[in-house]
């Protein structure tokens, strides 16, 4: 790739109008239908792999009272990246009557309480866990969440999408027996892999170990670092070791990928946390009747949604692979006449689930072709005389384009439908 013509994710979601912010939210990312669309395509691909997995979606509050971030321990890690504020309880109201007729006084609590907006989905996914009763043949719960976060990042290291205030991370957390760690990592890397590969890219795997730092039991941190490389082997993957870098609950595996322009990302993130389930009193009934903590394990696989799209962004140049691109097909009638028959065939493409648009303003065809490749549409289906001479026969041809110029003639619109589908299902 050239990289002098470059641009920044911020300059090409302009130009393809896919996203904006504004000065009354600082950080917070406005999401135009574009954006939107591959917002959603995204994350209703990773939902669907999600499901095959054995995952249970969740959705849990954004603003939560700050004594659940006290109990989990984050108040004391994160506590200034954490936005938080009071509200006034709802007070008693009291009716009472006059001569003049009726005062309503409403009489608030004397204290205020505070809430934070989650800065992490942790603390919740466990009281969903702690709900109910939960036997050792339970788990592993595998817990998703696309849940909402908010973190106070300070207004000069925000970076349009790499770095947002609020953002949504493709967040889950399993909760599991000590025995099944080893096990449920392995799944996860290959899950890992798995998706990477499916979109194109390699991951690279690095494993964390023991910082100096560290909570909890050495025998325990020991065992799980043991089960953590172990998985890394069974999975054949290739990792390089960071010493000391993991957390200060748990050992983790940290995954990277390169971009088009051999730039390094840090992704997604599997982490183990004993520290969570003792905090919050976790437990489960254990085969011999007695409660035991589980392992949470906590793992992002693209990380902040909002942070992911923008570097596909940089990565395609705003030139999304068919499955992404938010306009999928733009249909060009030539001249006005041509107008009902292009409709109709966006009808038809439409209805194979295949977003399609048409630009039928009273431009030149070539400006047509122009804009549309400038919109980086992937393909241009242009409608003329030509296209529509058999239709007595019920066929109906069309001239297909790419958005890189080259053109693939006139085909069958059936055809055409074919290829699309195809190209959608391989993600290139
Ligand atoms: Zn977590």
């Amino acid at each position: 790739m050239d990289k002098k013509n470059l641009k920044d994710h911020r300059q090409i979601g302009q130009e393809l109008d896919l996203f904006s912010f504004h000065e009354v939210a600082p950080g917070n990312v406005f999401w135009h239908p574009k954006g939107w669309t591959i917002y959603r395509t995204l994350q209703n691909f990773l939902r669907a792999t999600l499901e095959k997995e054995g995952y249970q979606e969740v959705s849990t509050p954004v603003m939560v009272k700050n004594d659940l971030f006290k109990k989990s321990g984050h108040w004391e890690h994160y506590k200034e990246n954490i936005f938080n504020f009071s509200l006034m309880p709802f007070g008693k109201t009291e009716v009472i009557k006059n001569e003049k007729g009726t005062t309503i006084i409403t009489n608030p609590p004397p204290s205020p309480e505070s809430y934070s907006l989650k800065p992490m989905n942790c603390p919740e996914a466990s009281l969903i866990f702690a709900s109910k009763t939960r036997s050792y043949h339970d788990l592993p719960i595998r817990l998703s969440e696309f849940g909402v976060l908010h973190r106070n990042e300070l207004s000069g290291v925000l970076g349009g999408l790499f770095r947002a205030r609020q953002f949504v991370i493709d967040d889950a957390h399993h909760f599991v027996r000590e025995d099944q760690i080893q096990g449920e990592i392995h799944k996860l890397i290959l899950l890992v892999v798995d998706f990477y590969n499916s979109l194109n890219f390699n991951p690279e795997f690095y494993f964390s170990t023991k910082p100096d730092k560290a909570m909890g039991d050495l025998k325990l941190w020991k065992k799980a670092e043991a089960d953590l490389e172990t998985a890394l082997k069974e999975a054949k993957v290739k990792y390089g070791v960071k010493e000391k870098d993991g957390a200060f609950y748990g050992p983790k595996i940290d995954i990277h990928i390169k971009d088009s322009q051999d730039r390094d990302w840090q992704l997604a993130t599997i982490q183990l946390d004993f520290q969570i389930p003792k905090q919050l009193q976790l437990e489960y009934i254990d085969k011999d009747g007695k409660p035991k903590r589980p392992v949470i394990i906590h793992r992002a696989i693209l990380g902040s949604l909002e942070r992911f799209i923008g570097i596909l962004i940089e990565h395609y140049q705003g030139a999304f692979p068919l499955w992404l691109a938010p306009t999928q097909v733009m249909i060009i009638p030539i001249a006005d006449r041509h107008n009902g028959y292009a409709s109709s065939i966006v009808q038809t493409i439409e209805l194979q689930g295949i977003r399609t648009s048409m630009d039928n303003r009273s431009e030149r065809l070539q400006a047509k072709i122009r804009d549309a490749t400038l919109q980086k549409v992937p393909y241009l289906g242009i409608i003329g005389d030509k296209e529509i001479s058999n239709i007595k026969n019920q066929i109906l041809n069309i001239s297909v384009r790419t958005r890189e110029g080259k053109d693939l003639g006139q085909i069958k619109l059936s055809e055409f439908i074919t290829r699309l589908k195809e190209e959608i299902d391989k993600k290139i």
